[in-house]
């Protein structure tokens, strides 16, 4: 059985553990590999090689920092598809899906080609007399990211090349239910000529994670994941006096005005649910259907009935399995609580087979009327290919919907009205905001930012937030004496 090695001071190694967890493919249940659950010991050597390798990588001049990150640009692109081919063999998603997921991190690593003029400080000149004032950024030092399953590619590469980029040495803890793939992206690291020790891959589970929480090396945490395990990880970063910033889960709403264009509502709505099987955080859970518009849902169950879930390389499957067997159950019994709890379903995917594919973890378009707000289908991030539709009668309704929800990571509004979302964009106590847009993810010279539940901290993911939260801003105030000048002593606080 193949096993997934540990990446410590530049070594690809097999872990002494006698932990594993299995790693499946979830078209078919078969085992693929086995991750390790890391000792102790592994975990020390990973952090004190790259507590060691900083002292070296922060003084590299930041153009070579730069120069990895242009080649590692590269051979990402070179083995697009290979990574993608891996991708998809341990998540289940179709491969152009899984090629978006490394497009999606070959973008960050090119921002974080550009990381000399990221860096740059401020200055200002006669800030007193012959006085002047400049700041530099300066990296923190070891910094981890434990990232989730749903984007393996994209979710490492969001960290691990800005936090490298700025000079400090990372430690990455993946998923353990698809470890290959950012296994690969090591590698390819390695290839570009990252100096060894300058980033370390790890693996296990919440063991590995504590220590990356509480070992005093560590300054710095990147988390993306679940609501609870993102609750902790703040929570346990911050008591041990750690920078967290937490990106955790979402239910996120599409408000539906009635001048909006009906098929391109159809069209976005269908592949923003269900794409990826659900298992984005920033898919369309919640349909939100304003006046006259709700009329249309009709017409949505048609085309979403058509969309069919299957294998990685079958080109006409809308999208793949979910991740586990335990998360098909967990679904199919939302499932089953929606219907209990009084909402219309309208289309059940529950014992949905793929052809060829009989242990698959499948599980059908569904879509729910008629949802309110007391019920589980709409509380719970169901991270399936489960759609809720609301109405309401305005589009003061509609914001408030949206606002009293705890999650605000991502909505959109599709309207003809520049007034309508106007208003929409400024009201709205959501961080990402799509206008006629399903799924408005920043690139990366912006920032990903998630608000409210979904995301505890404050400087976010990728952009000029992300060199933020990995550097520290150092400010030098100066005066060189010569021979006209005189300062006498100064008893005051004030510079002159
Ligand atoms: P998860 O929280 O189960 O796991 C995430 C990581 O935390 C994994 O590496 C896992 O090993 C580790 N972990 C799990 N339990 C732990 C514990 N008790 N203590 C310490 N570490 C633990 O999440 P997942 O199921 O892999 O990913 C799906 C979730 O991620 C969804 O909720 C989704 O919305 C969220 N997500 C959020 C964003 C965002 O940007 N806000 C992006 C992608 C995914």
């Amino acid at each position: 059985m193949k096993t997934v090695p540990l990446y410590i001071a530049g070594e690809f190694v097999e872990s002494q553990t006698d932990q594993w967890i299995d790693v499946t493919n979830p078209a078919t249940n078969e085992v693929i590999a086995r991750v390790p659950c890391a000792t102790d010991a592994e975990m020390q050597r990973a952090i004190s090689h790259a507590a060691e390798t900083f002292k070296s990588w922060k003084e590299t001049p930041v153009s070579e920092r730069a120069r990895v990150m242009m080649r590692y640009q590269a051979l990402l692109k070179e083995h697009h598809d290979e990574i993608a081919e891996i991708l998809s063999q341990e998540t289940g998603k179709t491969f152009e899906d899984a090629k978006g997921d490394v497009w999606r991190g070959i973008e960050v690593v090119e921002h974080a080609a550009n990381i000399p003029s990221l860096m740059m400080g401020e200055t200002v000149e006669n800030v007193a007399r012959e006085v002047d004032t400049y700041s530099y950024t300066q990296p923190l030092g070891v910094c981890a990211g434990i990232t989730p399953f749903n984007f393996p590619a994209m979710i490492p590469l969001w960290m691990f090349p800005m936090a490298i980029a700025c000079g400090n040495t990372f430690i990455l803890k993946p998923s353990e239910q698809d470890p290959l793939t950012p296994t690969r992206l090591a590698e390819l690291f390695e290839q570009a000529g990252a100096p060894k020790g300058v980033l370390q891959v790890v693996h296990g589970a919440k063991a590995q994670v504590d220590t990356l929480l509480t070992d005093p090396v560590i300054k710095a945490v990147s988390f993306v994941g679940s609501v609870p395990v993102g609750r902790y990880i703040y929570e346990t970063g911050t008591r041990n006096m750690k920078r967290v910033q937490s990106f955790a889960g979402a239910k996120n709403h599409m408000v539906i005005m009635p001048d909006a264009d009906k098929q391109q509502v159809i069209n976005a709505l269908v592949g923003a649910s269900v794409g990826a099987a659900g298992q984005r955080c920033m898919a369309i859970s919640v349909a939100v259907f304003v006046g006259k518009s709700q009329e249309w849902i009709a017409e949505l169950k048609e085309a979403l009935a058509k969309v069919r879930p299957g294998a990685w390389n079958d080109g006409a499957a809308a999208y793949g399995p979910l991740i586990s067997r335990q998360a098909k159950d967990r679904v199919e019994s939302l499932i089953a609580t929606g219907e209990a709890q009084g909402a219309k379903l309208l289309l059940d995917g529950r014992g949905c087979m793929v052809d060829g594919l009989p242990d698959g973890n499948w599980v059908g378009p569904t879509l729910f009327a008629g949802v309110t707000t007391d019920m589980d289908v709409y509380n719970e991030e169901i991270f399936g290919p489960v759609l809720s539709c609301m109405e309401v009668d305005s589009l003061a309704d509609a914001i408030e919907l949206v606002n009293n929800s705890p999650y605000g990571n991502g909505t959109s509004i599709f309207t003809n009205c520049g007034g309508s979302a106007r208003r929409y964009q400024h009201e709205i106590d959501v961080g990402q905001v799509g206008i006629n847009i399903p799924i408005p993810v920043p690139l990366p010279f912006f920032s990903f930012t998630g608000w409210k539940g979904s995301f505890y901290g404050d400087q976010h993911a990728y952009g000029k937030q992300a060199v933020r939260f990995y550097t520290e801003t150092k400010t030098i105030t100066a005066r060189w004496f010569h021979s006209e000048m005189d300062v006498d002593a100064n008893f005051s606080i004030n510079l002159r």
